[in-house]
């Protein structure tokens, strides 16, 4: 049994390779037995969760709790059936709760959402295809259903000698959410894709659902820098030793592609979603097909807020001859 109540959570990287890969499961063991996200439903992670588990002493049957930082597939699909072993609490933020619970109303309003979304975004007929034939193969990654205890911002949860506290992060995820917790560097949090080290995580594709996602987002980054953390733990790939740094970098990323997508109107013109999409991105495929546009979209609808561009029947134009972008962007001198 290892001590987490000195040591720091232990990390099990998962190698699957769908959305942004190599998934974290976190394990905080001790008392009760604590999991921050899960996986992706299919046979091979499933087993390797359970092979790295046993590496600690732990099943699927022991999970007490469940902490999912969003409701996406790789992060949410194994907690049904974990908990269908275990009788685990699965804890998720109530904006995410009803589609990790597989309520058929939740699953047909995002469906139907997206929907719009690819009309609106002008997503041309063969690549539509092509990424409707990707979320419906998606779907089985979703797994079982959840008995899901929904979760807000500020909630806290004593696990272990730890207060676990509950931080609401929307943006790639409407109920992406962050756990907070005293580490051994200090002040530390599971951020599932709030920050990721390598890449940026997609904001406008990846959760429909989110309104203005860049400026949800944007603020969310500026919440995450004031956090001040000493140490995050992403839901993809290592460890972040410098959080407020990373999230600084990801804030001036989204500044620069804010200024290529004025480029991109400025040198061809007034264009839809996915014209916008192709000139940044150039050719898609699986779900990328939806990411791309969505980035687009999120960044020519934050121009537009900003009063920068113009939209007409989904097609955005340059309001202004000489455009700052400098009001959309939190000022941070980090
Ligand atoms: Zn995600
Ligand atoms: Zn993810």
């Amino acid at each position: 049994m290892v001590d987490t109540d000195t040591k720091g959570p232990q990390r099990i990287s998962l190698t699957n390779t769908v959305f942004e890969g190599n998934n974290n499961v976190y394990l905080l063991d001790g008392e009760r037995t604590v999991l921050v996200d899960t996986g992706v439903a299919v046979q091979s992670i499933r087993d390797e969760l359970a092979d790295s588990l046993s590496a600690y002493d732990v099943s699927f049957a022991d999970i007490d709790d469940i902490f999912l930082t969003h409701w996406h597939y790789d992060h949410a699909g194994l907690a049904g059936e974990i908990q269908a072993e275990s009788g685990a609490n699965v804890y998720v933020h109530e904006a995410d709760a009803a589609l990790v619970a597989g309520d058929p109303t939740a699953i047909d309003a995002e469906a139907t959402l997206k929907r719009r979304r690819f009309d609106e975004w002008a997503i041309p007929e063969a690549p539509r295809r092509e990424l409707e034939q990707y979320l419906s193969s998606a779907m089985e990654i979703g797994g079982e259903r959840v008995d899901v205890s929904p979760i807000d911002e500020g909630d806290t949860f004593e696990r272990n000698g730890r207060t676990i506290e509950a931080i609401h992060l929307p943006g790639h995820a409407a109920g992406l959410t962050a756990y907070a917790f005293a580490g051994e560097r200090g002040r530390e949090a599971f951020v599932g894709d709030v920050i990721l080290p390598k890449y940026t995580p997609n904001v406008g594709g990846a959760d429909v659902r989110v309104e203005h996602p860049l400026e949800t987002y944007l603020e969310s980054l500026e919440r995450l820098i004031n956090l001040d953390l000493d140490r995050a733990w992403p839901g993809h790939r290592a460890p972040i030793d410098d959080p407020a740094g990373r999230a600084a970098t990801i804030i001036a990323h989204h500044r620069d592609r804010t200024e290529r997508v004025i480029s991109v109107l400025e040198e061809h013109g007034p264009a839809d979603v996915w014209t916008v999409s192709a000139h940044l991105f150039g050719s898609l495929s699986g779900i990328h097909i939806l990411h791309g546009p969505g980035e687009a979209y999120a960044h020519l609808d934050h121009l537009h807020a900003g009063g920068i561009v113009t939209e007409t029947d989904g097609v955005y134009a340059l309001s202004e001859s000489d455009p700052s972008i400098e009001s959309l962007f939190p000022a941070n001198d980090q």
